[in-house]
């Protein structure tokens, strides 16, 4: 990936390599101490890069050293993806193959993301040839939180050291222009080596945090968002490269609940600028919640309804486990199918999904929702208690949760009798329409979902005259 106005600068040099058809010296090294040779494009790396639904547009050819010190071609492509060239032949062959079995279309073919559940392990290099800087190596940390923040199956375990083979993912410096650059998975296994250049030092920190969020998204299979048109980068190519392109070439393999358009704000657009917040926008989560997923079904059982939950695991043997008042009504590697022993029961539930590589597990809700907590506050800017005397007297009801529906009433105290009841209403919070006297109120709330409405639950208030200020009191959240 690249800054948007330094990539044009580069795109002007990359042209030149390409018609000029001299060896000319490469205008980045990965390492110094590497041999780094340039090769010629042809027409049939653009077929092969095409035929992989990759932008062919500045497709490099390059060899170099690999992890194990053997000198390997590679293809960049986009700029940032690195791929073998021997790699790129397996995976034209096994597409074909996967055609002919009509296996499940992700994003990318099986080959080419990373087997799911599992904890990946990342190292920061922070000696020797390729040492990270310290605003680099806490930038990292802030990548792996945030991945370790979604609700996907890998699990992210971030150390610091010298570079080896024993790590999932090397992160390391090469020397290059303000971006990054990154090996593409393979084989189930995330791409080795996540690369961010020399050129970001001095970026800020969000810059350097997007960069690895960027780069380690291709490690996992994530392509550019704008992969058919580079208009993150200040250009369309995409007209050009389509039209030879198979039918579903604009958005192939497109995940659903993402844009086949153009995404503004993905941490997956080919190119960035200096205002990037170096953090996913919603799509990307999708994305990596649909390529990486935890167990799938409904959020919500009512009565002994029964569910079933699948799971993406490539293949390992599961064991599955439920709380004692989930009956298991049958189970596989992919799926297990649930039923509570009660239409009592009503709180939380989950399935989990115990595998050699890992433990995923969905949560759910059983029955009806109940109301945890209420809060209080008053025209006068204070909690816990209401004003007789002043307007905006107001509440929030949880847990607020989408698509249930709530309601609250006011209730005389000791004699308990329904002074006023609201309507219901979609909001879990509002401003109280009932003003009484001074004195003590209880205040009760209940919630309805799908399951059906939750009985009251109730806290007693102070309604106090706060002309000359509050001092009322309140038991909120003590149920
Ligand atoms: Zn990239």
């Amino acid at each position: 990936m690249k800054n948007y106005l330094k990539f044009a600068i580069l795109l002007f040099g990359i042209s030149l390599i390409l018609t000029s058809c001299e060896k000319d010296t490469p205008f980045t090294n990965e390492k110094l101490t590497n041999d780094f040779v340039e090769y010629e494009i042809t027409e049939e790396d653009i077929l092969k890069i095409r035929e992989l639904e990759f932008n062919p547009f500045a497709l490099r050819l390059i060899s170099q050293k690999n992890r194990y010190g053997i000198n390997e071609k590679y293809y960049i492509i986009e700029e940032d993806i690195m791929i073998s060239y021997n790699q790129v032949d397996e995976m034209i062959s096994s597409k074909k193959t996967n055609k002919q079995q009509n296996s499940k279309s992700k994003h990318y073919h099986s080959n080419n993301i990373v087997n799911n559940i599992q904890t990946l392990t990342v190292r920061g290099v922070n000696q020797g040839n390729g040492a990270l800087t310290n605003a680099q190596q806490t930038a990292l940390s802030g990548a792996i939180q945030k991945y370790n923040e979604l609700n996907i199956g890998l699990d992210f375990v971030l150390t610091f050291g010298a570079e080896d083979n024993s790590l999932d993912i090397n992160a390391i410096q090469v020397v290059g222009p303000a971006g990054g650059r990154a090996d593409f998975p393979f084989n189930g296994n995330p791409g080795p080596i996540a690369r961010i250049f020399t050129g970001t030092n001095g970026s800020n920190a969000n810059v350097l945090r997007h960069i690895w969020i960027h780069e380690l998204g291709h490690t996992l299979g994530l392509r550019h968002t704008d992969w058919f048109s580079l208009q993150s980068c200040g250009l369309n190519q995409s007209e050009g490269i389509n039209s030879t392109q198979e039918p579903n070439a604009n958005g192939a393999n497109h995940i659903p609940g993402t844009p086949t358009g153009y995404d503004v704000t993905s941490v997956m657009l080919a190119c960035f600028n200096n205002s990037v917040l170096g953090k996913f926008n919603s799509r990307d989560i999708i994305a990596l919640e649909y390529l990486y997923s935890l167990p799938q079904g409904a959020s919500l059982i009512c009565g002994t309804t029964s569910e079933t939950y699948t799971l993406d695991n490539d293949g390992s043997s599961v064991t599955w486990q439920t709380p004692s008042y989930l009956n298991i009504l049958s189970s596989n590697n992919t799926s297990i199918t649930v039923q509570p022993n009660s239409s009592n029961i009503n709180g939380p539930g989950y399935v989990r999904a115990i595998t050699s590589s890992g433990t995923v597990q969905k949560e759910f809700w059983i029955g009806k929702r109940y109301v945890d907590w209420v809060n209080f506050s008053n025209g006068i800017g204070e909690d816990g208690y209401f004003c007789s005397s002043n307007n905006g007297n107001e509440y929030v009801i949880s847990p607020k949760i989408k698509g249930n529906t709530y309601q609250y009433r006011l209730l005389s105290f000791p004699s308990l009798s329904v002074l006023y009841t609201s309507t219901t209403t979609s909001s879990n919070s509002g401003t109280i329409n009932y003003t009484p006297s001074p004195g003590w109120y209880v205040f009760e709330a209940r919630i309805t979902n799908a399951c059906g409405t939750s009985d009251w639950i109730g806290w007693e208030v102070e309604y106090v005259d706060c002309t000359n200020g509050g001092g009322g009191h309140g038991d909120q959240g003590e149920g």
